[in-house]
C-alpha cells in the first residue's frame, strides 16, 4: 500500500455521532449556509495552491491561513477532513489569461535553471513557510501539476467527445457557450463576463471567455508533453478539475482560493468538472479577501511584496502574521503595514505569557466553560475569529474563571487557531552571567520556592525581580528572564 492509499484510508473513516452545526458563506448562493457534507464525519477540502515561479508572499499566505482554520474548525467540529493543495508548476500564463509565456519557463530562463529546479525551490519553501505558520503540512497533499499530465489529458478527451470542446491552431478550447449557467459562481453571467473580457480573441476562438484546455507548444517552451492535440503543455485551469478528480473525486464538499479567483479561475473548474461528470462539482465555494498594502494589492509587479522571511529577519516572530490575519474575518479585506503586524506580535506575546500562566496554575487540567461554549460557536459561525478572540481576552482577564476552565478554553483556541498556545515559543532567557547577583539570588530562591509548592514566597520573589526591572516567565522548560521593556 502506497503512502497516497495510506493518505486516504486514514482519512475516511467518520468519527462524528452527531454532527455539530456549522455555518459558513458560500460563494455560490452568496449566503452563509449550515454545512452539511457530502458524506457523514468526512470533509473533502481543496485550495488552489500557489505557482511555484517565486515565493509566497504574505498575500497568499493569507488564503492558507484561511484554510487551516476552515479545517482546524471542521476537525474541532468532529469530521475527518482530506485536504488537498496543489502546486501549479506549470501552464500558469504571465498575463492570467491565455496570452504569454509561461509564468515558470520565464522564472526558469531568468534564473537559469530549469523549470523543475525553480518549482522545486519554491514548493519547498512554500511548505516551510506553511509549517512556521502552524499549518500541519504532513496532513496535506502537495499534487503537482506537471504529475498529472495524464489526468488533465484524459478530462481534455472526455470535453471534446462531449462537446465541450474544440480543436484550433493553438490548441483544445473550451466552449464556454455550451455550458449552461456559465459564471453562476459570484453571479458573473456570461454576458458580463464577455463585456469585462481583457483578452482580445484568439485565432479560431469561438467566445470571448472560451479558454484553453491544451496548448499546442510555443518556441522557447520550456515544458512539453505530447498529447491528441499535439505537442504542448495543459491550460492553467484543468489542473485543478484534473486533480480534484484523481485524489478527492467527482465531488467534494469544500473549495477554497482568494476571492480573485472567482471570476475567471473557479467558473472555468466548474465549467470543465461539472460537464465532465454531470454532477456538482463543490458544494461550498468559500474566498478570503485580499491583503492590501496602502490600498493596493500586494503584488510582486507593484514592488511591494513582503514575505515571511522579511518577517522573521525584522525579528518578528511568523506566527504574529498568522495572529494579525485571525484579529480580521477572512472575508474582510486586511490592510498589511509593519505597525499593525508588530502590534499583533505584542497581543500575539501578551497571550503566550497569560497561557503559561494558566499552565502552571491549572496543572493543566481542563473544565468546561460557558466561554468555550461561545468561542466555538463564534468560529462554527463563519470562522468568526476576531470574536473568538476577543473571548478569549475576556475570559482569560476575568477572575470568575477557574484556572481550569481558562485551560480548557486555551485547548479549544489551540485547536482551531493554532497559535501555539498550549506550549508557547518563549523568549530566549538571559544568561546567569548577565543578571545582577540579587536578582540571581532572587530567582533561585523562587524555585526553590516553586518546587516547595510554597507559592506565596515565589510570588513574593517575582515581584522582588520585577522591582528590579526583569520580568520572570515560567515556560515549561524552567523559569525565562527578560528586561522589561
Ligand atoms: P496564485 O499563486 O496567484 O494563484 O495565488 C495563490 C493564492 O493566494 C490564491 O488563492 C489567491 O487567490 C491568493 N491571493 C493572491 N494574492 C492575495 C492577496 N493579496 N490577499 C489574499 N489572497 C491572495
Ligand atoms: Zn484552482
Amino acid at each position: 500500500m502506497g503512502w497516497l492509499d495510506l493518505w486516504r484510508k486514514d482519512r475516511t473513516e467518520p468519527s462524528q455521532a452527531v454532527p455539530v452545526p456549522l455555518f459558513f458563506t458560500n460563494t455560490l448562493s452568496g449566503k452563509k449556509e449550515p454545512f452539511v457534507p457530502l458524506k457523514p464525519g468526512q470533509v473533502l477540502l481543496y485550495s488552489c495552491g500557489p505557482t511555484v515561479y517565486s515565493r509566497a508572499h504574505v498575500g497568499n499566505l493569507r488564503a492558507y491561513v484561511f484554510a487551516d482554520t476552515l479545517a482546524r474548525t471542521l476537525e474541532g467540529a468532529g469530521y475527518h477532513v482530506r485536504r488537498v493543495i496543489n502546486i501549479t508548476d506549470v501552464g500558469h500564463l504571465v498575463a492570467d489569461g491565455d496570452e504569454g509565456e509561461d509564468k515558470m519557463t520565464v522564472a526558469a530562463r531568468a534564473e537559469g535553471l530549469k523549470p523543475e529546479a525553480i518549482a522545486d525551490r519554491y514548493a519547498k519553501q512554500f511548505i516551510e513557510d506553511l509549517r512556521d505558520l502552524d499549518i500541519h503540512t504532513e496532513e496535506i497533499l502537495f499534487p503537482r501539476a506537471t504529475g498529472y499530465i495524464r489526468e488533465q489529458i484524459a478530462l481534455g478527451e472526455t470535453l471534446e467527445q462531449k462537446g465541450f470542446a474544440y480543436r484550433t491552431p493553438d490548441g483544445l478550447y473550451y466552449d464556454t457557450s455550451r455550458f449552461p449557467g456559465y459564471g453562476k459562481l459570484g453571479n458573473f453571467s456570461a454576458a458580463r463576463l464577455r463585456d469585462g473580457a481583457r483578452v482580445a480573441i484568439a485565432d479560431g476562438k469561438r467566445n470571448p471567455t472560451d479558454f484553453a484546455l491544451w496548448r499546442i507548444a510555443k518556441p522557447g517552451d520550456l515544458q512539453q508533453w505530447d498529447s491528441p492535440w499535439g505537442r504542448g503543455n495543459p491550460g492553467w485551469h484543468i489542473e485543478c478539475s484534473a486533480m480534484i478528480r484523481a485524489l478527492l473525486g467527482q465531488q467534494i464538499d469544500i473549495h477554497t482560493g482568494g476571492e480573485d479567483h472567482i471570476q475567471i479561475h473557479h467558473n472555468n473548474e466548474i465549467a470543465q468538472s461539472e460537464a465532465a461528470s454531470g454532477r456538482t462539482f463543490v458544494r461550498y465555494w468559500m474566498h478570503n479577501a485580499f491583503l492590501t498594502m496602502n490600498q493596493n494589492k500586494i503584488s510582486k509587479s507593484l514592488q511591494n511584496d513582503v514575505y515571511l522571511s522579511d518577517i522573521v529577519e525584522k525579528g518578528l516572530h511568523p506566527l504574529s502574521l498568522r495572529y494579525f490575519f485571525l484579529q480580521a474575518h477572512y472575508r474582510t479585506p486586511l490592510s498589511f503595514s509593519w505597525d499593525a503586524l508588530s502590534a499583533a506580535e505584542g497581543a500575539l506575546e501578551r497571550l503566550w505569557r497569560n497561557a503559561e500562566e494558566v499552565a502552571v496554575e491549572s496543572a493543566k487540567n481542563e473544565a468546561p466553560s460557558e466561554a468555550r461554549e461561545r468561542f466555538l460557536a463564534a468560529m462554527r459561525d463563519d470562522l468568526s475569529t476576531p470574536q473568538a478572540l476577543g473571548i478569549l481576552w475576556d475570559a482569560l482577564r476575568s477572575e470568575e474563571y477557574a484556572p481550569e476552565e481558562k485551560w480548557g478554553l486555551l485547548m479549544d483556541a489551540e485547536k482551531h487557531l493554532g497559535l501555539r498556545l498550549l506550549a508557547p515559543p518563549v523568549a530566549a532567557s538571559l544568561p546567569a552571567s548577565e543578571l545582577p547577583a540579587p536578582v540571581r539570588e532572587a530567582l533561585e530562591r523562587r524555585e526553590a520556592a516553586r518546587t516547595a509548592r510554597d507559592f506565596r514566597t515565589a510570588d513574593a520573589l517575582r515581584e522582588q525581580i520585577e522591582n528590579r526591572g526583569y520580568r520572570v516567565e515560567d515556560s515549561p522548560s524552567g523559569p525565562v528572564l527578560t528586561k522589561k521593556p
